[in-house]
């Protein structure tokens, strides 16, 4: 049998790149997953294989690496691993695409300059989205590259659920809900359609609970809400993030408390949330641990917060037929699925508390007039199909 090339999906954030090498054949399965973290810092690179083996490391204790570097290190290691076989295309994660990319797009450095314009709508996301794909363009321009979005899923929502109530030429100017996550929803709800059909062509609440954690209500496997707006910041409490505020406190913390907006951005970004109500962490499985009553009072407000939301997206939908659980904690935290759900009963949901303790399937109880279930997510795969297709239809 000939070995078939490979698709090289990369996942760039502020510290780290994530990456994921796939077989570019028809079943197009994993090869091998790492990171580099740390980058800027005190860089640490490792690769593991599908098994989950480490088969690379390295550390750079005195080397500080930039996003650069650390693409070269990759692209270095990722072809030692390869030995041989070629890589046929890279896929990236971009966290915005505005209004204009409704889905993934190849990338020209015409498409760079365009991607460039909406930095100052994500400037901690999108700048280190993009240097990877810079790197690549200077070292192996003949490469394709393909950019996946983070918002393109949303942009099936009514201009309703878009918009803020605020003057029309700031809403004209981008000022509007955008939405997140959409890489993850596309997986689940074209997972659901492979496995459970009729699921998902109904209404569906589908509750991406990681780091970063939000909803999003899906029609016949379309967005058309979500509790994210115009940044990552909106919607639920995360793991460092406050989620949903009055707009008011800010006012507050700037006139009142003389806070700037670097200060303000660091606390709504990196100290609030889980790790800012506990005082503790941001791991929700170092707060199930602990028996400090700050971490069962985070936990509270966490799922509080996730009740009210699945409220407001079931009136937006008209009905629930699905609630659907992803992501770190939505996959393996069968406690906080069940407080959830507790707070669902009067949607007519019924958790099967022994069905709770899968890792993928319905966990609601036969007669459960709403069901619930747990559905894996993968957003390197679906940037490696999304980088696949297009490589057929260029
Ligand atoms: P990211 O948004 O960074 O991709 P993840 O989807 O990996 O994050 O989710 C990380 C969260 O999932 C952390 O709060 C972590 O504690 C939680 N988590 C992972 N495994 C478990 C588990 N077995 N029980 C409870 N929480 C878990």
């Amino acid at each position: 049998m000939t070995e078939t090339g490979c698709i090289v999906v990369l996942n760039a954030g502020s510290s780290s790149i994530k990456f994921a090498l796939y077989d570019a054949g028809a079943d197009g399965a994993l090869l091998y997953r790492g990171q580099i973290e740390r980058i800027g810092v005190g860089p640490h690179l490792e690769v593991r294989d599908a098994a989950g083996k480490t088969v690379a490391e390295r550390k750079w204790p005195d080397r500080a690496l930039d996003h650069h570097g650390a693409t070269a290190e990759i692209m270095a290691h990722g072809q030692a691993l390869l030995a041989g076989r070629p890589v046929l295309a890279f896929g990236h994660r971009v966290v915005h695409g505005g209004t204009k990319f409704v889905a993934p797009v190849r990338i020209d450095r015409a498409i760079v300059s365009e991607l460039e314009s909406l930095v100052p709508l994500a400037p901690l996301h999108q700048p280190h989205n993009l240097a990877p794909v810079a790197a690549i363009l200077d070292a192996a321009p003949h490469l394709p590259q393909i950019a996946c979005f983070d918002t393109a899923f949303h942009r099936t929502q009514p201009m309703l659920a878009q918009e803020f109530a605020l003057p029309r030429e700031l809403t004209a100017g981008g000022v509007r809900r955008y939405g997140f996550h959409g890489l993850s929803y596309d997986f689940v709800t074209k997972r659901l359609r492979a496995t459970q059909p009729a699921l998902a062509e109904g209404k569906l609440v589908i509750a991406h609970l990681g780091n970063g954690a939000s909803l999003c209500a899906t029609n016949d496997g379309r967005s058309i809400a979500s509790t994210m707006g115009f940044t990552a910041l909106d919607g639920l409490m995360m793991g460092t993030r406050a989620g949903a505020l009055d707009p008011g406190v800010l006012l507050y913390l700037a006139q009142q408390r003389g806070m700037s907006f670097a200060a303000i951005e660091d606390l709504l970004y990196r100290r609030s949330g889980l790790l800012g109500v506990s005082g503790i962490s941001s791991d929700m499985r170092t707060l199930r641990a602990s028996s400090e009553p700050a971490a069962r009072e985070a936990i509270d407000l966490f799922v509080y917060r996730i009740v009210r939301e699945i409220g407001s997206l079931a009136a937006a939908l008209g009905g629930v037929d699905g609630i659907v659980f992803t992501a770190g904690i939505g996959e393996n935290d069968a406690a906080t699925r069940a407080e959830i759900l507790e707070g669902c009963r009067w949607l007519g949901v019924a958790l099967d508390p022994a069905l709770n303790h899968t890792c993928e399937g319905r966990i609601s109880t036969d007669g459960s007039t709403v069901s619930a279930w747990i559905v894996p997510t993968d957003e390197e795969r679906m940037i490696a199909q999304y980088t696949s297709s297009a490589l057929a239809s260029s």
